[in-house]
Parts: structure tokens; sequence; C-alpha cells
């Protein structure tokens, strides 16, 4: 249900891109990575420069690399997108679920920073709807914490908008995430926020300091790209 749920609203909305490639007369291509919206300094000193640029440069791109290279062995990847890929990733091998997992997430994860006080802050609907499902923002932000100082080892915490159209926070393992089709995601939904636990995010700043990573972390959330990803969640 859940599956044929986030495969039905990722389809729809790849019929609509195909239809604007073909008009455009472009080949459908390999998954690649989104210019980064900001210079690798413009997150300081919440995360510096040389994080950033060995981040997005070298392990984001790895990923990317790494689900490229798996076309040959699932040709029809070439023509889906992340999402479509990510909500049936049990059909294929861990290197399109450990190389998926890891350009979707980082996808996302460079969206939803700006430099500190230009992310805004969350829309009246998204406010009226984390007091509704958290008792306050306060409240969800410490659960969001928790949720990233808790994930033991590496991994990525979220806030997600549910299949029943509900927010929820969770976390996962290494490079999994909310979309996976796999049974030990605990909380399937969209994700519309996520952070980055992997000591990579953040050990030339903060060393084995997560929590501080964490605080800080919070000043640089785009909240203008959160709400656009909930409204954007709540109609599919
Ligand atoms: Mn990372």
């Amino acid at each position: 249900m859940t599956k044929s749920w986030f495969c039905l609203s990722h389809n729809v909305a790849r019929i609509a891109l195909l239809a604007g490639l073909t008009a455009a007369g472009t080949a459908w291509a390999q998954f690649t990575q989104s210019p980064l919206p900001y210079a690798y300094t413009a997150l300081e000193p919440q995360i510096d420069a040389m994080t950033m640029e060995l981040h997005y440069t070298r392990h984001h791109k790895s990923a990317v690399d790494g689900l490229n290279a798996q076309i040959k062995n699932y040709p029809e990847l070439a023509n889906m997108t992340i999402e479509q890929v990510l909500c049936q990733v049990s059909k294929y091998n861990t290197a399109v679920r450990n190389n998926g997992g890891n350009h979707y997430n980082h996808e996302i994860f460079w969206k939803v920073m700006a430099p500190a006080g230009q992310g805004g802050k969350p829309s009246e609907v998204l406010a009226a709807a984390i007091d509704k499902a958290f008792g306050s923002m306060e409240e969800m932000r410490k659960l969001f914490s928790a949720a990233a100082a808790g994930r033991f080892g590496s991994g990525w915490a979220w806030l997600v908008v549910t299949p029943d159209k509900k927010l929820a926070i969770t976390s996962t393992p290494n490079q999994d995430n909310p979309l996976m089709d796999l049974p030990e995601i605990a909380v399937k939904g969209t994700p519309i926020l996520g952070l980055d636990v992997w000591e990579h995010a953040y050990y030339l700043s903060y060393q084995n300091r997560r929590g501080d990573y964490i605080k800080h972390w919070w000043d640089v959330v785009n909240w203008n790209e959160v709400n656009r990803r909930y409204e954007e969640a709540m109609r599919q």
C-alpha cells in the first residue's frame, strides 16, 4: 500500500517530466548532481568551507558515479527518477540502494540549507502542522535533534510527511531513507527536512561533538525550501 502510493505519485511526476524532455528533444540521461545553491563558504561558521567542498565534490559525487555505474546492470534506471528508483529499491542490488540513497539524501541536504539569516521561517501552514504533530516548534526541534544525536554510527535524521499526510520524525542508518520500500525502514514518508550525521559532514570543525554540529545546524536551515517541500508532499 505504502509502496504503491509512493511509486504512483512519483510515476505521475515522471510522466510530466518525460513529456517535457521529449518535447525539447533531449534524451534521458544519467543521474546528475544539482549545482550547490551557494558557495562552499556560504554556511560558515556553522559548516566550514572545506567540509562543504569535500562533501559535495567527493562524497556526493562518488554516489552519483556509483549509481550511474549500475545502469549497465539495470538499463531501466536511465529512464527513472531517483525517487522512482528508491520507492522500489528492493528490486535492485546493494550498490543501487547505497549510491541511490546517498545521492537522493545529499540532493535534499544541500537544498534545505541556506546561509544563516537567509532561510526564512516555517510557513503558517507548516508551523500549524508542527504544533499539531509535536506540540510546538521547540519540541519538534528537540525530537529531531535527539533522533540525529541518537543515530548510532552513520546516518540521517528526517522530518517527513507520511502517506496519511501527517508529520513524523525518524532516523535511518547509513544512506537509507524513508522513501525506500524496505521492511527495516520503520517510518515511511516523503522527506521535507534531512540532516546528515555522518562524521564527514562535521568532523573537521566539530570532531566528535555531533551535538554541537546539530545545535549550530539549525541556524542554516532553509525553511523556505522546507515549506515548499511540505506543500508539494501534501499535494502528492
Ligand atoms: Mn554526507
